[in-house]
């Protein structure tokens, strides 16, 4: 799976990339991550990507050309499934969209700043937008941090345990159950017995219910 992000601060996407799941995957040759800096697109003297808002106001708007030169280099080179806008106004990122784009093969990931995108660019190339949650970020490279994080770890073959991404909170709707680790008492704090009772159909059970009854209290608008 290919990811071409398209940014102005191409920096900041440096490092969630280069540690842990997400730089294995790439390893391993199973994602590709690509981060185009969006200046280098610029066609004028100032090499600028914003401009002052047509009808006034405050905020600098993207301008078209830069996206519209980077994205055409791209799709003259490969197909893309989806075009992505990293935008609050987008639908809301869940794990059914992150499995959704986990069987995609190419996908290109738009990054607004200031005020936004001109909306001409949405209505033109970007295919799906989708925002991380309720709240206003400077940039959208962070949102496209976190997209790419969800979807690749979802790829089969990323994970090392390739089940544990399948028991994961939110994918059979359910919230995960709570997990320890040695010492098996700590300061009294102990494990619950069933967890050290080698009990195998025991202990899925418990934790089914574990995970149910923290479902309900939770997040009961899960399980309707
Ligand atoms: N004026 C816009 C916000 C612009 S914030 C509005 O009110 O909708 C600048 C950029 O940050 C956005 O273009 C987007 O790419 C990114 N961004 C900010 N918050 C985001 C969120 N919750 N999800 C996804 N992208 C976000």
């Amino acid at each position: 799976m290919r990811f071409d992000i398209i940014s102005v601060l191409p920096d900041l996407l440096l490092s969630p990339f280069a540690h842990s799941i997400l730089q294995r995957a790439q390893k391993k040759g199973i994602a590709e991550i690509y981060v185009h800096n969006l200046r280098e697109y610029a066609t004028n003297k100032q090499k600028s990507v914003d401009d002052y808002p047509y009808g006034g106001g405050s905020g600098m708007v993207m301008t078209i050309p830069p996206f519209a030169a980077c994205i055409e280099k791209l799709k003259a080179e490969r197909e893309y499934d989806e075009i992505i806008f990293m935008s609050p106004d987008g639908e809301r990122l869940n794990q059914a969209i992150a499995n959704q784009l986990s069987i995609k093969g190419n996908i290109i990931i738009l990054c607004g700043h200031y005020k936004g995108i001109d909306q001409r660019i949405r209505d033109i190339y970007v295919t799906r937008e989708i925002s991380i949650g309720d709240y206003v970020l400077s940039g959208g490279e962070l949102p496209a941090a976190v997209l790419v994080d969800a979807v690749v770890r979802l790829i089969p073959g990323v994970l090392s345990d390739e089940t544990s991404a399948l028991s994961d909170s939110f994918q059979d709707d359910m919230l995960d159950a709570p997990v320890y680790t040695r010492p098996a008492d700590w300061n009294g704090y102990r494990v619950p017995d069933i967890l050290l009772s080698g009990n195998t159909p025991e202990i899925e059970k418990w934790r089914f219910e574990q995970a149910l009854e923290r479902t309900k209290t939770r997040r009961p608008d899960l399980l309707e």
